[in-house]
This record gives structure tokens, C-alpha cells and sequence, in this order.
């Protein structure tokens, strides 16, 4: 299983359609400062289900839809499709390419699709749970986080550790629990 593409589509900086076709291994993509990197690595936490506009660098959920610009006027709407490739059947579906769509109107309404059929977001999450892939699953370092990384103590160093195993999360229902 690889990601085979991405297509944003009113998606932050990318008001016209553009896709990006990835091979299997390693992706780099590099261009000046406020070209939209960081944005296609917002499209792909958003198409995977992210909930929290924080995680998308915006302050509410509408700030991914492109705001328009001098010479181009804002969108009504933000569509990304992730394009999977699934010939070693990772994906609990019986396609050998799997595509999950999401979409968010101004006036509110939200859509996700798999294959192009209507599905939900738990569907969404169910698809990619065993993949590694999706809530809490994929790990996102972001920008200037790789300094404090390598800056921090033990202790912190852990504590990255432990998220990006999935185990965090874990520790914090038993600390609650005990807490009780
Ligand atoms: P750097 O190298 O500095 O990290 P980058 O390539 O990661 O840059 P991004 O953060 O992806 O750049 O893109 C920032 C640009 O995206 C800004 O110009 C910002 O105005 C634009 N942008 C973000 N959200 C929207 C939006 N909703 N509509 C239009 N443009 C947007
Ligand atoms: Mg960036």
C-alpha cells in the first residue's frame, strides 16, 4: 500500500485543481516559503479526517476553503482526494486503488466519499485503522518541531516517543482513571 495521489481543489493556496502523483519510497517536496508545502501536508491529514482546524494551522474549520486572493475570489468550497494504492489488499476493500474524498461547503454542510461513494467519517476511520494510516495513527511532525525535538530532555524525548507509538494516549486514560 503507497499513496498514489493527491488533488486539492480549493484547498487553502490551491484554488484551481492540482494533483501531485507520488511514487512508492520517499516524497520530498521543496519550493520557496509560502508556496503551499506545508498546505499539502494539511490536505492530507484533512482528507484523512482531522477534526481540529488547529492541526491545520487555521482557526476554524472554513479557513481550509481558499480565501481568495487580489486577483482571484474566494471559493465556496474545498474538495482533496487521496488516491491509494492497494494491490497488496492493506485496505480492508475489495479495490486494487481506493480513493477518499472529502469536501466542505462555506454554507457548512461536509462530505466524505470512498471510491466516490457517500461515506461517513467513521467509514472513513474504519478503512484506514489497520494501516497505520488515520486518526492518531499517522505521525505528522511539523515545522520547527524538529528542532524542539532534538532539543529536548529525556523526558520530552519520551514523551514524543510515546505518541508516535500510539502508547500516549493509553498512559493519559490511566492516569485519569487513577486519578478517580
Ligand atoms: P514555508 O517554507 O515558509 O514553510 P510553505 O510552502 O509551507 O512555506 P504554506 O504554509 O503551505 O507555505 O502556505 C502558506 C500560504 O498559503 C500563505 O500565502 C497563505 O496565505 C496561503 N493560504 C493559507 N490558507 C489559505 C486560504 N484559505 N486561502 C488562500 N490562501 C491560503
Ligand atoms: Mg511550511
Amino acid at each position: 500500500m503507497y499513496l498514489k495521489s493527491l488533488t486539492l481543489r480549493g484547498f487553502k493556496s490551491f484554488a484551481s485543481a492540482t494533483t501531485l502523483a507520488f511514487e512508492p519510497g520517499i516524497t520530498a517536496i521543496v519550493g520557496p516559503n509560502g508556496s503551499g508545502k506545508s498546505n499539502i501536508v494539511d490536505a492530507l491529514a484533512w482528507v484523512m479526517g482531522e477534526q481540529g482546524a488547529k492541526h491545520l494551522r487555521g482557526a476554524k474549520m472554513d479557513d481550509v476553503i481558499f480565501a481568495g486572493t487580489t486577483g482571484r475570489a474566494a471559493l465556496g468550497r474545498a474538495e482533496v482526494t487521496l488516491t491509494i494504492d492497494n494491490t497488496d489488499g492493506a485496505l480492508p476493500i475489495d479495490y486494487t486503488e481506493v480513493t477518499i474524498s472529502r469536501t466542505l461547503f462555506r454554507t457548512g454542510g461536509s462530505e466524505y466519499a470512498i471510491n466516490g461513494h457517500p461515506a461517513r467519517l467513521l467509514d472513513v476511520q474504519e478503512l484506514l485503522s489497520d494501516t497505520g494510516m488515520g486518526r492518531e495513527m499517522h505521525v505528522i511532525v511539523g515545522q520547527g518541531q524538529l528542532e524542539q525535538i532534538l532539543a529536548s530532555d529525556p523526558r520530552m524525548r519520551r514523551g514524543y516517543i510515546e505518541e508516535a507509538a500510539g502508547v500516549l494516549k493509553h498512559r493519559r486514560r490511566r492516569e485519569k482513571a487513577l486519578r478517580k
